[in-house]
């Protein structure tokens, strides 16, 4: 069964797409948690980073490396963070990896 973020990324499921190449969609988060918020998603779809394997290693950089890009030209010049949750206690609620790119406000340490 395909997961939501695979919905989005063959637009079954309509989303706010800022960005998209041929391994990686990024689009705003449905619940924005901070004035920025958006999800970068492999289309590979790995369901969280403790099920990644060795042969994702090219994906996960360019996963990372894109999420810097998008959150430069989306401007956030204050800073900004990147978040993965992983499991239960981590708030993973949608099995598919993604990385939450989060700014446009003062964000706290540690997180809730
Ligand atoms: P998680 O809690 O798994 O780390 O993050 C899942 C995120 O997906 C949440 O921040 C939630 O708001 C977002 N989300 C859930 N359903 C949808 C949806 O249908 N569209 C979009 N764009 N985001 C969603």
């Amino acid at each position: 069964m395909k997961t939501l973020f695979e919905k989005i990324i063959t637009r079954e499921i309509p989303a706010a797409i800022v960005y998209e190449d041929d391994l990686v969609l990024a689009f705003r988060d449905i619940h924005p948690a901070a004035p920025t918020h958006v999800l970068i998603v492999p289309k590979k779809p790995i369901p969280r980073i403790a099920e990644a394997m060795a042969d994702d290693q090219k994906l996960l950089g360019h996963l990372l490396l894109k999420a810097a890009e998008v959150a430069k030209k989306l401007d956030l010049k204050n800073g900004y963070r990147l978040v993965i949750n992983n499991g239960a206690d981590g708030g993973e609620t949608v099995p598919h990896l993604h990385v939450h790119i989060l700014g446009g406000r003062h964000l706290v340490w540690p997180p809730g």
